[in-house]
């Protein structure tokens, strides 16, 4: 990719995804980095440091109501560390002057982050960090991360509590390599600082990774991992939540609360299902965070252990609630998806993730749809390993579905895919244009 073509995938990173990257510069070494475990092929993209000028020239394409991404690798950018950045307090600042509304999320591994760093984050306010401890001792951060300054991760959480910047935690399980007691001690400082909730995720392999990751990948007690963050959640009172697990249920169930928020305040409970909001129904986790984020004030109706709980959120609008739900799939893309196979005149399918497939059963089931719509599972054949999320699915992997029996013999006639794999080309992440799933069966083909 020459520069003219790499500027522009910066700039559509911007305007697109509301990410800006910065540098793909990293200080340490993670085991489980998944910028080393891309397959031959694939069209990600690692940058030196930007020309500061060049980042601020991209601030202006961001969009005032949605957040900003710092640091997090949601683009084919490959994300470094943003504290090897040595403009990345400029541009926070920038950020913040031009955008005076927007929330700014903020990725980091917390090994270079000075108290200086901490109080402009704290100035600036409405600033979500997300701290990747990942381990706790010495020697285990050094196993994990090739950490060589342990002890700075740790004063960072330390900073982020003093200085009253709203953080999250975020673990990747590896107690193969850092051992159970820190694994759990990791995530007690995390919500003992003030974190309100720690994101445990379980390592992810793609078929090139190294045997020795896949090895440590492999041997993760997936079971044990999610009754530890049980346990840690009910001893720490903030929600541990393990990613990715399959998703089975669209149930609007509450699955966490944030100490000390608006939905703590009010009362809500993890385990509760979401009735009404409002006094309209709610059908999926997806259109309930939607609706309670957007309303001011919030009346609710509950399922507690089958008695029905009324409560109200008091929290102005737009502010968000505290409640935790599993599923991220945004409200308006999924009342749409709906809307078009419900007007859809003949039967139609839906391809997802392995992930996915049990979240889209629960919608068709809910909506009464499955006398129409399919759901078939796409495996992430071309990565490999143990990647199951639709991110990383390619044309190959829908051609496979589209051509297969089950496909072939429920015959539709409207074949909806996750727009997640393509960018704004519409390629995928070898650089496969999605126009060639045409040529595989002629049937119509849209991308969620
Ligand atoms: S901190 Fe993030 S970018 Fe750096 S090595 Fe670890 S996973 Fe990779």
């Amino acid at each position: 990719m020459d520069t003219r073509e790499l500027r522009e995938v910066l700039r559509q990173s911007a305007l697109l995804h509301a990410v800006l990257p910065l540098s793909s510069v990293c200080n340490v070494r993670c085991l489980f980095c998944s910028n080393n475990q891309n397959p031959l092929g694939v069209e990600t993209y690692s940058i030196p440091p930007r020309p500061l000028d060049e980042v601020l020239e991209d601030i202006p394409l961001l969009r005032s109501h949605e957040k900003v991404n710092i640091g997090e690798s949601a683009t084919r950018i490959n994300e470094g560390e943003p504290y090897t950045y040595d403009g990345i307090n400029v541009v926070l600042s920038a950020l913040r002057k031009r955008l005076p509304g927007a929330v700014i999320s903020l990725t980091t591994n917390g090994t270079l982050v000075t108290e200086d760093d901490v109080r402009l984050l704290s100035e600036l306010g409405a600033v979500e960090v997300t701290l990747s401890l990942n381990a706790r001792s010495p020697e285990a951060r050094e196993s994990l991360m090739a950490d060589r300054d342990p002890g700075r991760a740790l004063q960072t959480v330390r900073w982020l509590n003093k200085h009253g910047v709203t953080f999250s935690g975020s673990m990747v399980a590896m107690p193969c390599v850092t051992g159970w007691a820190d694994f759990e001690d990791s995530v007690r400082l995390l919500a003992e600082s003030g974190a309100e909730t720690v994101r445990v995720f379980l390592p992810g392999f793609t078929g090139v990774a190294s045997a020795e990751v896949e090895r440590q990948s492999r041997s993760v007690d997936v079971g044990a991992v999610l009754e530890s963050a049980r346990r840690l959640t009910e001893e720490t009172d903030v929600p541990v939540i393990v990613e990715p697990v399959p998703m089975t249920s669209s149930l609007p169930l509450v699955h966490g609360v944030i100490k000390d928020s608006y939905a703590a305040h009010a009362g809500v409970r993890p385990g509760d299902e979401l009735k009404q909001v409002d006094g309209s129904a709610v059908v999926t986790a997806t259109t309930a965070y939607d609706r309670i984020t957007r309303a001011a004030s919030p009346a609710l109706t509950l399922e507690r252990g089958g008695i029905e709980v009324a409560c109200m959120i008091q929290k102005p609008s737009g502010a968000p609630s505290g409640l935790v739900f599993r599923g991220d799939l945004d409200a308006r893309r999924l009342m749409k998806t709906i809307e078009r196979l419900r007007t859809f005149p003949g039967r139609s399918a839906v391809i997802t993730s392995v992930l996915a497939g049990g979240y889209w059963e629960d919608i068709i089931l809910g909506q009464a749809l499955s006398g129409r719509t399919k759901v078939f599972a796409a495996e992430n054949r071309f990565f490999g390993g143990n990647i199951r999320c639709a991110g990383l699915l390619t044309v190959s992997d829908f051609a496979e579905v589209i051509r297969g029996a089950a496909m072939a013999s429920w015959g539709p006639g409207l074949v909806l895919m996750p727009g997640e794999p393509f960018d704004h080309t519409m390629r995928d992440l070898i650089g496969v244009c999605w126009e060639e799933l045409r040529r595989v069966a002629p049937v119509l083909m849209e991308v969620l």
